[in-house]
């Protein structure tokens, strides 16, 4: 089995990468390193080739005979799209666009990151089934549009697809100034080099956590199974963790007593996000329960 993984240099597709040639299939990276690493693909034998999801030559000429497609590749910052809206569409949504066209030719089935942007919601709380989307930002406009694409290329075209909404993802070779490097890599690296954890607002909202291992389980066995859906999955846990419990989780990993100190909120920052963990539980009943102790443990042990 051959896998393309677009943006396979970058934070969980280089855990993807690993967690599909840990299970012998050949890999193929698609990345044009605006965001992804080098070093993220060290020791792991994947074949890299550096292009834009956005040049239609290169894209079908790397989908030209893989079996799958994990479609990862995207400008996946928030503030970013908002200064570049247009190249942010270019990315996101022409290149999603690129990929489905090209995986017509070897029918491969197509696996597209989407994400809980898309459900909005700055002031309340956010999770299906209990919102409809309603993007906010031009990156959660573009990743609606690319996963909108992705289930009517099923239709249209009859190809296999899988429009996937991650939640928080975390993990090892998560940096603080990423593009969603939310609280987890700033907590984690301020509690090994004993600066403050800053927390902006009282720190009681919430957020529904998944390890980036577990997201890469899940990819890799949605290749492997060939898994589709006729509408886009949470991958989340339905869990909720406050930055006030996420500091004191590490203040136990670490035995050591956090400083915490409280910032302005900030604005547009959601409340609550927690994602609907029920439909991703019933595709892939194998999913081991969230264990955000170790999770974290092996997070700050990268530190
Ligand atoms: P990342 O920035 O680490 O990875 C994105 C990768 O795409 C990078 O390697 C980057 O170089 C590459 N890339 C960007 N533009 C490209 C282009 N034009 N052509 C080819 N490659 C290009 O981000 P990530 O956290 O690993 O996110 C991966 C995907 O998951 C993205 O689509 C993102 O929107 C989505 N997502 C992530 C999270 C999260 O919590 N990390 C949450 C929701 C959605």
């Amino acid at each position: 089995m051959k896998v393309l993984v677009t943006g396979g240099a970058g934070f969980i597709g280089s855990h993807l990468c690993a967690k599909l040639t840990g299970r012998g299939i050949d890999v193929r990276v698609l990345d044009d390193f605006s965001t992804g690493r080098w070093r993220n693909l060290v020791n792991l034998r994947v074949e890299v080739v550096a292009g834009s999801v956005t040049d239609t030559t290169t894209v079908d000429r790397v989908a030209r005979d893989v079996d799958a497609i994990v479609h990862l590749a995207a400008v996946a910052s928030v503030p970013e799209s908002i200064k570049s809206p247009v190249r942010t569409h270019d990315v996101n949504v022409t290149g999603t666009l690129n990929v489905l066209e090209a995986a017509r030719v070897p029918n491969a089935h197509v696996v597209v990151a989407s994400s809980a942007a898309v459900y909005g919601n700055a002031s309340g709380t956010v999770g299906a089934p209990f919102s409809p989307p309603r993007p906010l930002t031009p990156y959660a406009a573009s990743k609606l549009t690319t996963e909108t694409y992705a289930t009517s290329w099923q239709e249209s075209y009859g190809l296999p697809t899988l429009p996937l909404r991650f939640f928080n993802v975390f993990g090892p070779r998560q940096w603080p100034g990423d593009a969603y490097a939310a609280v987890v890599p700033a907590f984690a690296a301020a509690a090994v080099f004993g600066q403050p954890l800053l927390i902006h607002g009282d720190g009681v909202q919430t957020r529904d956590f998944i390890p980036v291992d577990t997201v890469a389980s899940i990819l890799a066995d949605a290749v492997e199974d060939r898994v589709t859906s006729p509408a886009p999955i949470d991958v989340a846990h339905g869990t909720r963790t406050s930055l006030l419990e996420l500091a004191d989780i590490l203040e136990g990993i670490l035995q050591r007593r956090l400083r915490r100190e409280f910032l302005p909120a900030r604005a547009g920052d959601i409340r609550h996000s927690s994602g609907d963990g029920s439909a991703l539980r019933a595709l892939f009943p194998g999913l081991p329960p969230v264990d955000l102790h170790a999770a974290l443990g092996e997070t700050v042990a990268w530190w």
